[in-house]
């Protein structure tokens, strides 16, 4: 629901892709975005009215107002909010294909489904749904992505998803899971992941440049023993990895396992830390990931669509627990729209608690932006637009008919926003989405490709047996 306001914006709700696009990466340019309104998300910088954005060579040069900036480029800000690009903290990208195909019978559910069609996946095909996720997301204001990728069959899967992340440009965290190839109670593949660092790291936690930081994805406590995550873990803190796992989502488990608090005992909890969900814990839980500053990610779709329950976001925030928003898989919510997820942030809260003031769109916007980056470890590069940081930014069209008037620029996000209001996409300096349009990922040959993916995989999952023992899996 959007009046394009200009012939070039009329991009519907099936973005269109721009001829040539996907043989190589725009080149970072030299920009000044003026007289938007920016949120900055910087605490000393605040909201900026009629302000200007300087971009050079993929950084933030400055913010405010009537920039000299005699060498750069033009990009029009009347009528658009200028806010850092979205960052989501969970999402298993390679599923993408399978979107919706989870079903509401027992049988066909996410986690049969997503095991058994995972099953049939070439890392081609994992590499096709991280490419449809990172086109949903960049074409939704979604600027870094953490890959939860836990389908890596070999690490060929790995370096296949790894291409496809750096042919569209935006940024990511590479969190390297599981498979069902990794057996139960045992470690990730270390020695894999060591040498996938080595091979693509340079034994650092960032790409050359920049754009993809490393993590892992372990099982976690509440479906392996605490010896072998201490073993993961220290793997992960030595080579400055960060770690990342499930946690919460089945009250029995919370109550027989005690995750949380079995990692405290280890010594495994910390910043360093992001635990998923959690929708169910104790009083002492909370208690244990606030002292730590153990940040947590959300996603209210799947946790709502899936069963973990209601999102209990103000438990967190009551708590001193930093959160951060995810859209977690696409089999299961449909789609990846952040602003639809900050608005059931806000939306649960208040409605779970009973009450109209429970939680502010500024609030909700800090956990898709700056939390987010924290909750990655890359608040140093990106989360607000602070002279100094990478230029990844989003700009807003204020004129749509689901946008019009022009009032409190934060609620506007919240509660009217939709990916087709975005004009622009900025990633690192890169205009990664352009008068409406993608420019790195031609979507015709997305449509062509991601059928022909989920067609075969649907095929070979249908022969006689060929669901034999998923459900044991975990
Ligand atoms: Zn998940």
């Amino acid at each position: 629901m959007q009046a394009p306001t200009r012939p070039e914006d009329a991009g519907g709700h099936h973005p269109q892709s721009v001829p040539g696009a996907g043989s190589e990466l725009p080149a970072r340019g030299e920009y000044v975005v003026r007289n938007a309104h920016v949120i900055t998300m910087d605490e000393t910088l605040g909201e900026i009215e009629d302000g200007d954005v300087h971009v050079r060579d993929g950084a933030i040069v400055a913010v405010g107002r009537g920039l000299e900036a005699p060498d750069a480029e033009t990009i029009r800000g009347d009528g658009l909010i200028a806010l850092p690009g979205f960052i989501e903290t969970h999402w298993h990208m390679w599923g993408a294909v399978a979107r919706n195909m989870s079903g509401h019978v027992e049988g066909t559910g996410y986690y049969y489904v997503s095991r058994l069609l995972g099953k049939f996946f070439t890392p081609q095909n994992n590499a096709c749904g991280v490419r449809l996720a990172l086109a949903e997301g960049l074409y939704s204001g979604i600027t870094t992505v953490n890959n939860w990728s836990h389908n890596l069959l070999d690490p060929g899967y790995a370096d296949a998803e790894m291409r496809a992340h750096l042919a569209a440009g935006g940024r990511a965290c590479f969190s390297y899971g599981y498979s069902r190839k990794t057996p139960k109670d045992s470690t990730l593949p270390l020695e894999d992941i060591a040498d996938f660092q080595d091979r693509w790291f340079k034994g650092g936690t960032r790409t050359p440049d920049g754009l993809i930081s490393l993590a892992i994805a372990p099982r976690g406590p509440e479906n392996n023993p605490i010896e072998t995550c201490a073993t993961e873990w220290e793997f992960a803190r030595a080579r400055g990895i960060r770690v990342t796992s499930h946690m919460g989502t089945n009250p029995k488990r919370v109550d027989d396992r005690q995750g949380i608090q079995t990692l405290a005992k280890a010594g495994l909890l910390g910043p360093d830390l992001l635990l998923i969900h959690v929708t169910h814990h104790s009083d002492e839980d909370l208690r244990l990931l606030a002292e730590t500053q153990t940040p947590v990610s959300l996603s209210p779709y799947t946790e709502l669509r899936t069963g973990f329950g209601i999102t209990p976001v103000g438990k967190f925030l009551e708590a001193g627990v930093p959160v951060s928003l995810s859209v977690d898989t696409t089999i299961l919510c449909g789609n990846a729209d952040m602003f639809a997820i900050m608005k059931a942030i806000e939306n649960i809260e208040n409605g779970r608690i009973e009450d109209e003031f429970a939680i502010s769109s500024e609030r909700v916007l800090e956990m898709a932006t700056i939390n987010g980056a924290r909750a990655l470890g890359i608040d140093d590069q990106v989360g607000s637009l602070t002279p100094g940081k990478r230029a990844d930014l989003i700009l807003v069209r204020t004129t749509d008919v689901n946008m019009m008037p022009k009032t409190v620029p934060t609620r506007m996000l919240v509660q009217s926003a939709e990916p087709n209001n975005i004009e622009t996409v900025m990633v690192d300096g890169r205009l990664l989405k352009k008068g409406g349009r993608l420019t790195t990922i031609d979507l015709d040959d997305l449509v062509k490709e991601t059928a022909e993916t989920i067609e075969r995989a649907r095929v070979e999952a249908s022969v006689p047996g060929a669901g034999e023992g998923i459900q044991e899996l975990i």
